[in-house]
C-alpha cells in the first residue's frame, strides 16, 4: 500500500454496519463511525455505500481488493474527504445528515451532496488507491476522474441529465478561467506538495472531468458519444494492464 493513502482514526467512535454482496459471492463488511452518538446521521451515507459499491465493482470488473470497507465521519479534516484506503475521512458536515429538523429541499441537497462524494471516494478505492500515481503532478487526473466516473454512475443510478445540469453550471466558470492569462496548463511538472491543495489547480481539475468525458466517449460502442463510458472503465484493469494509466 501507497504511504499516502494509509491512515487510522483514534477516538470514542460510534458505528453502524452492514455488509455489501460484491461479485466473489463476498459479503463486504461495511461501517461509517461518527462521534459518540451520532451513528444514526451516517445511516444515508451506508445507504449509498451498499447502493454504489457494488456498481463500481462491476464496472471495473475488478474484485474489491480489501477485505473491509470504513467510512470515519469526523469533525474537523484539513481537506472535505481523505481516500484513505478503506479508511474513507469525509468531514461531518459533507456526510452526515442533519441531526435536527429541516426543510425537505434541505434534506435533498444534503443528500445529494452526501451521495457525490461518498461514491467519488469509493472510485478512488480503484483509482488513486489500488492504482496510485507515480507523482503528485498527477492529482488533477486523480480527482478530475473519480469525479468524472462519480458523475457517470449517479446518471447510472437515475440522475437523469446529469451532464447536461453539470455542464450548465460549470460552463461559465470554467470559459471564464480559460480566458485568464494566469490559468496554467492542465498538466504541470513538479507541482508544490506543501498541502493536498498545492498539487493541482482547480481549474486543471474541472477542465479534467470534461477531458476524461471526451475520452470516455471516444470508447462508445459505434464511435457514437452517448456518456456510456463502460469500456472505459474495463479497459482500466491493473491486472492485465502493462502500463497502469
Ligand atoms: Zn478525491
Amino acid at each position: 500500500m501507497s504511504v499516502s493513502v494509509f491512515a487510522f482514526t483514534c477516538g470514542d467512535l460510534d458505528y453502524l454496519e452492514s455488509t455489501v454482496k460484491l461479485s466473489a459471492n463476498s459479503e463486504l463488511p461495511v461501517r461509517v463511525f461518527t462521534q459518540k452518538g451520532e451513528s444514526k446521521r451516517g445511516f444515508y451515507a451506508l445507504e449509498v455505500i451498499k447502493e454504489s459499491l457494488p456498481i463500481i465493482e462491476q464496472k471495473f470488473g475488478v474484485a474489491f481488493p480489501l477485505p473491509k470497507l470504513d467510512l470515519v465521519a469526523l469533525p474537523f479534516l484539513s481537506d472535505g474527504g481523505v481516500e484513505n484506503w478503506s479508511v474513507i475521512q469525509i468531514l461531518n458536515e459533507h456526510v452526515l445528515t442533519p441531526g435536527w429538523d429541516v426543510t425537505e429541499l434541505k434534506l435533498k441537497e444534503t443528500k445529494s451532496r452526501i451521495k457525490n462524494i461518498v461514491v467519488h471516494e469509493l472510485v478512488h478505492m480503484y483509482v488513486g488507491d489500488y492504482i496510485t500515481f507515480d507523482s503528485f503532478d498527477y492529482t488533477w487526473f486523480n480527482e478530475a476522474f473519480a469525479t468524472f466516473m462519480a458523475s457517470a454512475i449517479l446518471a447510472d443510478l437515475g440522475h437523469e441529465n446529469l451532464w447536461l445540469e453539470k455542464t450548465i453550471s460549470d460552463i461559465v466558470n470554467l470559459k471564464r478561467a480559460q480566458s485568464l492569462k494566469e490559468t496554467k496548463p492542465i498538466f504541470v511538472s513538479h507541482v508544490s506538495t506543501d498541502s493536498t491543495q498545492s498539487t493541482l489547480e482547480k481549474e486543471a481539475y474541472e477542465k479534467g472531468i470534461y477531458l476524461t468525458r471526451m475520452l470516455g466517449n471516444l470508447f462508445s460502442e459505434n464511435g457514437v458519444p452517448n456518456d456510456n463510458f463502460d469500456n472505459l472503465f474495463k479497459a482500466i484493469d491493473p491486472q492485465t494492464q502493462q502500463t497502469p494509466i
